[in-house]
């Protein structure tokens, strides 16, 4: 093959019957809308030459330097494939003519032979390297191959449609979508676009779901890589890895290489995580020296994704590097709803049945806990026989996505049944009684996974939150372990996740909200570190007053609770009980609960306070024709 001379085309003028070279990316977008007449792929040079079938205006595109140039039907075109064969250019979504002519040599012995001995010589070289360290000897070969996936632009693919609420993420992103559609465009007004973009949320926001949108909204090829995939026992192997992904990404550009949960390489080398960091630190020293290395201009974009961006190397963050940031957050209520809505269609749902509703009741869930939540209630629906997804499925299934499925087959010990409902009224009527405590939606005392009951809340999206909201969230949180307190004068295991969860939101109160007048205004923190490393950034003295406040908040929330319960001890024997008998309380029946006449005779405190000594069984009358329906 003729090495092929390429000529520095001027910009828009039209030569006619020269050669153009062209990206590869260029050259699948021009199979597929233009068609290609002729096509010789020579897998020795590792080119393929084609001509395009063009009318009789000129083809405007960019050539491999991203400058505009004429194509008419005789120019030949020439792209670099290095080493991919006609089936890979398949995969990348390359429409072939109808004949084209390779020099590949496909199959039979000598093919194979010619083709790898070369390789079984270097296998042989690498057996003997790594064989010492032992272990490796199957893995040798293709150790060093980036294991990235290429995802062709022709799978069936995502587009924003399929990212439910996220709109500034969406709006942030549109920019590079834009960019790697019209590059040249970018390129004539001198703009660069950014090389590198983290994505940052909790898990289940959809980062990986908008990486994949992304490139399918722009129509490009998409490697994919998990970050944990870089980290080997070997030394040098990830940085293999990082050099051989961009290089195949280069040959496809435009195109998106995408590093999920890039933390797994990119922690703070300054962290000092014990085992296997000086592989960690080649392979990100890598990373960096591959972003500095490209021109923006070459049309690839690499996006990364982390739950933990605090961990991440500074050096990876740079300008230059990963320097723009999308957060996604867990979505409010708008979100979720727009979630549930695009997950429910192609579900056959029942026509009463409003999806806001659910919406508000999930509040912390991720667009994947939606997504799960639409699947379990038709999973449900099935198993029940019905025609379409209902209110009941779709309630049931929030419980389960929350807590497992019911279990049913667990024969629970009355008196653990008698502890449940105590502590989840007790809970419920806190919240029922203080001012700034979100409304009860839900109280169950059914056990599912490892619960033995709970109460939901309806919340509200809020943006701040004040101290007086948090007082009221711990005493709610306190109160299950109040009621337990004063019904049975014992207290059982069952609060230790309410405990758990209350210290850490009144920790937090004092050290990052400054909501404390002890320790004043100013934050309390240990940088992110691995444990037994944290740096504080405080004295001993204050971590010792921080402590006596957490506690103080802690027992003046658990005093509020244990008033409350004092105050309404008859109303909170009511609701236990009306939960013994129904075991579930919402809508209606929740509201009675907390709203019928009840008996408030002496007789009845007497009881009560009489079982509070004694520990004996409380009977107190159960309405059972309550309003649960069967
Ligand atoms: P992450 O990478 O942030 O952990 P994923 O992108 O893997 O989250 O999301 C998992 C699944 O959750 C997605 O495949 C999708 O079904 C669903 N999902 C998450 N966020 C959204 C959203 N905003 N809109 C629609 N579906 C979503
Ligand atoms: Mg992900
Ligand atoms: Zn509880």
């Amino acid at each position: 093959m003729v090495a092929g001379v390429v000529l520095t085309a001027w910009a828009c003028m039209p030569v006619p019957g020269r050669q153009v070279e062209i990206t590869l990316g260029q050259a699948v977008a021009l199979s597929k809308s233009h068609a290609i007449s002729k096509l010789e792929v020579d897998a020795e040079s590792g080119t393929m030459m084609m001509t395009a079938v063009v009318g009789d205006t000129p083809l405007k595109i960019p050539d491999a330097r991203g400058q505009l140039v004429e194509i008419t039907k005789d120019t030949e075109l020439r792209a670099n494939i290095a080493s991919l064969s006609v089936a890979d250019l398949q995969q990348l979504g390359f429409v072939l003519p109808e004949n084209y002519s390779t020099n590949a040599i496909s199959s039979g012995l000598v093919g194979m032979l010619l083709t790898f001995l070369p390789l079984l010589f270097l296998l042989m070289i690498l057996l003997f390297v790594f064989g010492s360290r032992g272990g490796a000897q199957d893995k040798a070969l293709g150790f060093v191959r980036s294991r990235a996936r290429l995802v062709s632009p022709d799978r069936p693919r995502l587009t924003f449609a399929d990212v439910a609420g996220s709109e500034e993420a969406k709006q942030d992103l549109l920019e590079v979508v834009e960019f790697l559609k019209n590059r040249w465009k970018f390129q004539a007004i001198g703009a660069t676009i950014p090389k590198g973009i983290l994505l940052v949320g909790p898990p289940g926001t959809g980062k990986t779901l908008l990486a994949r949108a992304v490139a399918g909204e722009a129509g490009v090829p998409f490697f994919s890589v998990s970050g944990s995939e870089f980290v080997e026992l070997f030394v040098g192997v990830g940085a293999a890895r990082v050099r051989d992904m961009f290089a195949q990404a280069k040959r496809n550009a435009p195109c998106i290489i995408f590093i999920d949960e890039i933390d797994a390489v990119g922690r703070s080398r300054s962290g000092g995580m014990p085992g296997g960091h000086e592989e960690r630190e080649q392979t990100l020293n890598q990373i960096l020296v591959e972003m500095d290395g490209f021109d923006p201009n070459v049309g690839v974009v690499v996006l990364a994704a982390t739950n933990r961006p605090d961990v991440l190397d500074p050096a990876l963050l740079r300008p230059g590097r990963f320097d723009r940031r999308v957060a996604l957050d867990l979505p409010d209520t708008g979100g979720r709803l727009a979630i549930l809505q695009l997950h429910g269609k192609g579900k056959v749902i029942d026509k009463d049945i409003d999806l806001a509703v659910i919406a508000k009741e999930t509040h912390g869930f991720s667009g994947a806990d939606l997504s799960n939540l639409m699947n379990e209630a038709a999973i449900l629906t099935v198993r029940r026989d019905k025609k379409a997804i209902g209110m009941k499925e779709l309630e049931e299934a929030i419980d389960r996505v929350i807590a497992g499925p019911e279990r049913k087959s667990l024969r629970v010990n009355p008196k653990d049944k008698e502890t449940t409902a105590y502590h989840e009224a007790g809970h419920a009527l806190v919240a029922r009684m203080l001012p700034n405590v979100d409304p009860v939606h839900k109280i169950s005392i059914v056990a599912r996974g490892s619960m033995g009951g709970y109460t939901r809340l309806l919340t509200e999206d809020r943006y701040f939150l004040t101290a007086s909201k948090f007082r009221g969230t711990l005493a709610t949180l306190l109160a299950g372990h109040a009621s337990e307190e004063m019904a049975f004068n014992e207290v059982s295991t069952g609060p230790h996740s309410d405990i758990k969860q209350a210290t850490a939101l009144a920790r937090k109160m004092i050290t990052e909200f400054g909501m404390s007048k002890k320790l004043g205004l100013r934050t309390y923190g240990a940088e992110p570190v691995p444990v037994g490393m944290e740096r504080k950034d405080y004295s001993d003295y204050t971590a010792r007053m921080i402590d006596d406040e957490v506690k103080e908040i802690l027992e003046e929330a658990h005093e509020t609770a244990r008033k409350i319960l004092r105050e309404n001890r008859a109303r909170l024997a009511h609701i236990a009980n009306r939960l013994l008998a129904q075991e579930t309380l919402e809508g209606p029946g929740l509201e009675a609960a907390f709203d019928e006449p009840i008996d408030e005779s002496p007789a009845a405190a007497a009881a009560f306070s009489e079982r509070e000594v004694s520990g004996k069984p409380l009977t107190v009358p159960t309405n059972r024709d309550g309003h649960r329906e069967e």
